[in-house]
């Protein structure tokens, strides 16, 4: 029986807002259970046509916000100079060639041709391009002016304009550009400004260039302190690529007897049960795209103890009441701070101390501080486990275990043993030889690599922290670090057991290569590709050709895709 209720299927939550059925098998492609707050408040205004000023942070789902509506009024069939429907503004190039990416992919139902302009790329191959017609044009706005002044951008067309992160484009000095674009762009058009703060300038500028804006601010409404007083809270700043490896590091670290970790979306609930099963863990899964039987199950084994971690949406965990959950994490930062508030109340019953653990990008410290506000709770920055607080927490997890053994059980059965190992060798080294060999058992056969996490500086509690965001960003993008990147092909893949760690350790082993400055690993069936820094390329393949992986001889060689 597969029995769905209808509250966590996409096309209730996105349906509801007025879109386009075609969009709703986007995201239900994309894992996405519901609209978020800024969703739900900003998609039904724009897509009725209205002009909207919204104050939303990096991390809330803006960009998805203000990218569904615009495609509603994209016609591909045009003609190429009446094609352009949309043009975006964004601060910088790594947010164009993330935003063009996010509305490439919601809008390829449509056959939306989508393009990024920024400065320091190829004038040439993006005039090619807008020659081809284009639907949406995502730009920075140095760009957009070259083009527009030199008339290879046609603006006559245009639907809809978005100023994405306007406050970060004041910050970097475009608010002329900003003003001549604006001049040019027809008067009939809608626009849509997002801001993560709304300071005076740009209050100015949406007096001079939106049209009876609706104005949207998500309130975060206060909670009661008492909720969740029991709690430690600590988060980490992550780059997204290591997000995996850092969850796993934190839960081999805390050692959670029961914890329940959330996600924003079903892809991820799945791909991260596959990881920490093939961790070791007893993990379970549970999202919307489960029958209400499944869940059922699922539920009931981790109530009853039969598997440790549930990793879950918050749609389908809602009404989920557990007692002994010892840790909640959060994957990612969640959208709002009741949401927030409310998971991690799971936690810290029954006057024990719980723990929550939220890996944020180190672009999203911004929610955390609102979060923050929101509950009156600090949140400690946390630094992910080393190698050496990982091998030391291994140690005291031995230890205590042998001391439960020593008060709990009875060990005369193996004093025989003892005594005679005794006659030829010491009794401490006979311990701690015992010791090594249930310590070798929960051994992985890989050498655990070190993560990076971002401190942030000084700054820490001020408003304007972006720079750790740019970089992030970057690696988003997937530019390690700035550098050009190269992809390679590694000839071994989920058969043979691989997993990320195997190949950001091998790399980081072999080629001494500085974790960080290795990107995205991906792992197929019988291959397996992963983003190092180009210049760095041929010495990788040298150095992994010459060795081993879990060791296997494998095939490495530039990806040729
Ligand atoms: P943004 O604030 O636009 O940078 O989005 C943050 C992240 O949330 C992106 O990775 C999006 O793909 C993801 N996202 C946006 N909307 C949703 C949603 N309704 N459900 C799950 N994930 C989402």
């Amino acid at each position: 029986m597969t029995k769905k209720t209808t509250s966590s299927t996409p096309e209730a939550g996105f349906a509801a807002l007025g879109l386009d059925p075609r969009l709703l098998d986007a995201l239900t492609a994309l894992g996405y259970e519901e609209p978020t707050p800024v969703q739900r408040a900003t998609i039904p205004v724009l897509l009725e046509g209205k002009d909207v000023l919204a104050m939303a942070a990096t991390g809330t789902g803006k960009t998805a916000a203000f990218a569904l509506p615009l495609l509603h009024r994209i016609d591909p069939t045009a003609a190429p100079r009446a094609r352009l429907a949309a043009l975006v503004l964004v601060p910088t190039r790594e947010l164009a060639m993330q935003v063009a990416e996010a509305v490439h992919r919601y809008g390829r139902p449509f056959g939306a041709a989508v393009i990024s302009l920024y400065g320091g790329a190829s004038m040439e191959q993006q005039i090619r391009s807008l020659k081809r017609g284009v639907d949406v044009v995502i730009a920075t706005p140095g760009r957009a002016l070259d083009h527009i002044r030199r008339k290879t951008l046609h603006l006559d067309h245009v639907k809809t304009v978005v100023l994405d992160e306007a406050d970060e484009m004041l910050d970097m000095g475009f608010a002329e550009d900003l003003e001549a674009i604006l001049s040019e762009l027809p008067a009939t058009r809608q626009t849509a400004l997002f801001s993560a703060t709304i300071p005076a300038r740009i209050t100015a500028i949406a007096k001079a260039h939106l049209k009876d804006p609706v104005v949207i601010r998500i309130e975060r409404p206060a909670t009661a302190p008492g909720e969740t007083a029991k709690v430690r809270q600590v988060a980490y700043l992550v780059p997204r690529a290591h997000k995996m490896a850092a969850l796993a590091r934190v839960l081999d670290v805390e050692a959670p007897e029961s914890a329940m970790v959330f996600c924003r979306t079903r892809t991820e609930v799945d791909q991260l049960t596959e990881t920490l099963v093939a961790h070791g863990y007893r993990a379970e899964a549970l999202h919307g795209g489960l029958s209400q039987d499944q869940r059922d199950r699922v539920m009931k084994r981790f109530r009853s103890r039969g598997s440790d971690l549930l990793i879950a949406t918050d749609v389908a965990a809602r009404g989920l009441d557990v007692k002994h959950v010892t840790h909640v994490v959060n994957f990612d930062v969640p959208w709002e701070s009741e949401s927030y508030t409310h998971r991690i109340g799971r936690t810290g019953r029954a006057g024990r101390e719980g723990v929550a653990i939220t890996l944020a990008e180190p672009r999203e410290h911004r929610i955390l501080r609102s979060i923050e506000a929101a509950t009156g709770q600090k949140i400690e920055i946390g630094t992910v486990p080393s190698v050496a607080d990982l091998r030391t927490r291994k140690l005291e997890q031995l230890r205590d275990q042998v001391v439960a053994i020593l008060t709990n059980e009875d060990v005369d059965r193996y004093r025989p043993i003892v005594e005679q190992l005794a006659e030829e060798h010491d009794v401490m080294d006979i311990a701690a030889a015992a010791i090594r060999m249930v310590a070798r058992k929960s051994e992985s056969d890989q050498e655990p690599v070190e993560i990076p996490s971002v401190v942030p500086r000084g700054g820490d509690r001020d408003a304007h922290t972006p720079r750790p965001a740019r970089q992030s960003r970057r690696e988003h993008a997937g530019k390690v670090g700035g550098a050009a990147v190269a992809r390679l092909y590694i000839g071994a893949g989920r058969k043979l057991k691989i997993r990320p760690g195997d190949i950001v350790g091998a790399i980081a082993g072999e080629a001494n290569i500085p974790i960080a400055q290795i990107g995205a690993v991906q792992i197929g069936d019988r291959h397996s590709i992963v983003e190092v820094p180009e210049d760095k390329a041929g010495y990788i393949i040298a150095k992994l050709s010459a060795s081993t992986i879990k060791g296997k001889k494998v095939r490495v060689r530039r990806d040729q895709a």
